[in-house]
């Protein structure tokens, strides 16, 4: 089965979409890789979804992506004595640590290191945004605002501090139960919320320990002012649109999400454009033209990935959210000017063996039209940096290592497959023909340009590039006649 595209959709799972019968049928509509949101849901709930994810693949023969979320230092005030009070322009709100039930004068704020960080003039941001209150006084364990933005402030409600930097790991005592958890189901990605400083990606890779690949979620000022630190420190990143809307000028974040997909491909590590992409498929059956433009711009700003939230989580057309995604992006790819201009944004090379052979790619496209290109990959790093070129032709990345061929179904036009280790070129040779006439991807007479590393089954040693055309194979020969 070969997906006709070359960005990949993330589809996150809730109550709407997590029996195995809609796992399967997301699947079928375009879902690469599915998003275990552990802001929600209990690990029964978790382990159950994964558990039918490695079902579908066993049953469709395709590798698929499990990215783990975890909720990160959400912060949120306490509960209130009417459960909910209206807060007015110019009143004075106080916010303490006291855990008496909240009134329209005050409430709790469980968090003593907002209080420690807290200026006055600072900007306290309470149920996405909706609420702005401007600290004017404050003390070791209250902070005393005034009400510049009203509505109604309710139970629980999260708190967002654009201005503050808390000096707190991201890793609160949940993640990391929830981080164990996740690894021991057998996750391909880890994706880490409200990440404030490079050390927080530090801290998260020695966690992980090599068990999933780990992603830095864009979502507060703090981190795009450590961006290319936290690039360099992680194997991917989201554009975490909702909350980088809510810690940031909604209208910056547009520039923000180009300046991320940029940084992120001159790193040759995958990017997920996040949140609302078809928020109002929520509840109706098609989503808005403004939508479809928003997923088309991703795609032509040469996103790795798009992301589904609520839509497939919680909304009532998970599967028809996927469809519409899945043909948004697939009447983009048909334009000519997209190639064209993904290609054209091809960041220089670095100087390794590996760029030298990828950057080469296209230069022999030009020459002589390639039906693929075949790169034999261990821990998936040459298929990242075959991606980073956007290649015209279909890439094919083929590993023998299961997790691998997992975390790639994340990255830009990677038709992922597993095989057995090579032991010699001829072997090889072989394999990527069988492979790529299997898979669908080029008829007899056709050429592909296959990538590889020497000596076999070691990592990071790609030295090798071979032309052959499609061909028969006759049983065991191993010989190969390449004009
Ligand atoms: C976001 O804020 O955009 C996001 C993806 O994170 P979450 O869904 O966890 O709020």
């Amino acid at each position: 089965m070969r997906r006709r595209r070359d960005a990949k959709i993330v589809a996150t799972i809730g109550p709407a979409s997590n029996s195995k019968g809609c796992i399967g049928k997301l699947f079928d509509a375009g879902i690469d890789v599915f998003r275990l949101n552990f802001s929600h849901g209990t690990h029964e709930d978790h382990q159950a979804v994964h558990q039918s994810i490695r079902e579908i693949e066993v049953e469709r023969g395709r590798p698929i992506g499990i990215l783990a979320d975890l909720q990160g230092p959400k912060l949120r005030v306490g509960t209130f004595a009417n459960g909910s009070e209206e807060l007015k322009v110019g009143q004075q709100f106080r916010l303490d640590m006291d855990d008496t039930p909240g009134t329209s004068e005050r409430v709790q704020l469980p968090h003593p290191e907002i209080f420690a960080a807290v200026e006055d003039g600072a900007n306290l941001l309470v149920n996405d945004g909706k609420i702005r209150l401007r600290v004017v006084s404050h003390g070791e364990d209250f902070a005393e605002t005034v009400v510049e933005v009203a509505g109604t402030i309710s139970n629980k409600k999260g708190v967002n501090v654009p201005d503050l930097y808390l000096p707190i790991s991201p890793l609160t005592a949940k993640d990391r139960i929830d981080l164990d958890y996740a690894l021991s189901l057998g996750v391909d990605w880890v994706a880490m919320s409200f990440v404030q400083r490079p050390e927080d990606m530090v801290e998260l890779r020695g966690l992980v320990d090599g068990q999933a690949a780990i992603m830095a979620k864009m979502e507060k000022p703090s981190a795009i002012n450590h961006l290319q630190d936290i690039i360099d420190l992680s194997d991917g990143i989201m554009v975490a649109r909702g909350d980088l809307g809510v810690e940031m000028p909604q209208e910056k974040v547009p520039v923000v999400q180009k300046k991320l997909l940029r940084r992120a491909r001159e790193a040759g590590k995958p990017v997920i454009v996040a949140t609302q992409m078809l928020e109002s498929m929520i509840q109706s059956p098609v989503p808005t033209r403004a939508e479809s433009s928003d997923v088309a711009t991703a795609a032509y700003d040469g996103a790795d990935a798009v992301m589904l939230s609520a839509e497939t989580a919680a909304g009532q057309f998970p599967v028809e959210a996927a469809t519409a995604m899945d043909r948004i992006l697939t009447e983009v790819e048909r334009d000519p000017y997209y190639k064209r201009v993904v290609s054209a944004a091809s960041p220089a090379p670095g100087d390794t063996a590996a760029d030298a052979i990828t950057s080469s790619l296209s230069h022999i496209a030009g020459v002589l039209p390639l039906a693929a290109v075949f790169t034999y990959t261990e821990s998936g790093f040459s298929a990242f940096r075959a991606a980073r070129e956007r290649p015209e032709a279909p890439l094919i990345g083929c590993t023998p290592h299961q997790e691998t061929a997992r975390r790639l179904a994340l990255v830009w036009g990677v038709h992922a497959v597993l095989s057995e280790e090579m032991s010699n070129v001829d072997e090889m040779v072989s394999n990527a023909i069988r492979i790529t006439m299997r898979e669908g991807f080029g008829e007899l007479g056709m050429i592909i340009a296959i990538t590889a590393g020497m000596p076999f089954g070691r990592t990071g040693t790609t030295n090798m590039l071979r032309l052959t055309r499609l061909k028969e194979l006759n049983g065991l020969s191993n010989t190969h006649d390449d004009g």
